[in-house]
């Protein structure tokens, strides 16, 4: 019996020492988690649960892309600007301009550029017991982006996929509570952060704090236009950012979010795979 306490013990603490908290891996010096960026990448994107809950112990994520990660960027400026310009996209969509670098911050001394592409959902508007039909559509008034100015975030996407800046990758921002609450000022300019539009409903919970998000969580336009921000900040910064949640960059800090709700990891770094190949072709 008393053997069989010590391997429960003994297991239990395998599973506290796995289970790792982001704010605890952060390295204030190098202003970065540990490990290679497929470790961070694996640990800032474990699924998000109903209220924030993340039991995942690591996400998965797609080989060829955790690739992508340590490749070089292999896309011109000039096939950007074309792919652009063929698809009437403007700067104000992206973030900003292509040919200016992305915020900085500085780490022992010197200007290291932006390292986290954070992901978020507005969690809004909460709605009681459903969503109207079309949450997906222009006629949305949510999707309306002249309606989303708040300066919380570098870029608003709706569920049509259409997007705004409203702050240049080139500034500095923070975001999340770790940002806010833990780091300080001298992280201004490590996070870049991007706000999907995405209803929530109750019960349970109630307006305030609306839980439930519809299923699918996004829609494919919002993955692709996601995948173009990825794609820009990486070039701006000249080497892959880490993609991460904004749950798990605050999780076990008081009041976290829950967000982004019902995000499909294979849809994002599809669309990055093929976005890329798309702007390859010019
Ligand atoms: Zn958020």
């Amino acid at each position: 019996m008393k053997n069989l306490l010590i391997i429960i013990l003994f297991v239990f603490n395998i599973t506290k020492i796995e289970a790792q908290i982001p704010s605890q891996e952060f390295d204030k010096v190098k202003m970065e988690y540990k490990g290679t960026k497929a470790v961070q990448a694996k640990l800032l994107m474990r699924h998000v649960e109903m209220w924030g809950k993340i039991s995942e112990k690591e996400a998965k994520l797609d080989a060829a892309y955790l690739d992508l990660l340590i490749s070089s960027i292999g896309i011109t400026k000039e096939q950007i600007q074309k792919y652009l310009s063929f698809k009437n996209i403007t700067n104000n969509e992206i973030g900003g301009d292509i040919n200016s670098p992305i915020s900085s911050v500085t780490a022992g001394g010197k200007k290291v550029f932006a390292k986290y592409f954070v992901i978020h959902d507005v969690s809004t508007p909460a709605l009681e017991h459903n969503f109207p039909q079309d949450i997906n559509e222009e006629s949305w008034s949510f999707n309306n982006l002249d309606r989303w100015n708040k300066k919380v975030t570098h870029v608003y996407l709706a569920r049509t996929g259409k997007s705004k800046t409203v702050a240049d990758f080139s500034e500095g921002l923070r975001a999340t509570k770790f940002e806010l609450k833990k780091l300080g000022i001298p992280s201004r300019g490590l996070y870049i952060h991007i706000e999907l539009i995405q209803p929530r409903v109750y019960p349970p919970g109630n307006a305030g704090n609306a839980p439930v998000a519809p299923k699918p969580g996004f829609t494919e336009a919002q993955y692709e236009r996601l995948a173009l921000l990825y794609i820009c900040s990486s070039f701006r910064k000249g080497e892959w950012l880490v993609p991460a949640f904004h749950a798990n960059i605050d999780q076990g800090l008081n009041d976290s979010h829950d967000d982004p709700q019902n995000f499909e990891t294979q849809k994002f770094t599809d669309k990055v795979m093929q976005v890329l190949l798309d702007i390859k072709k010019y």
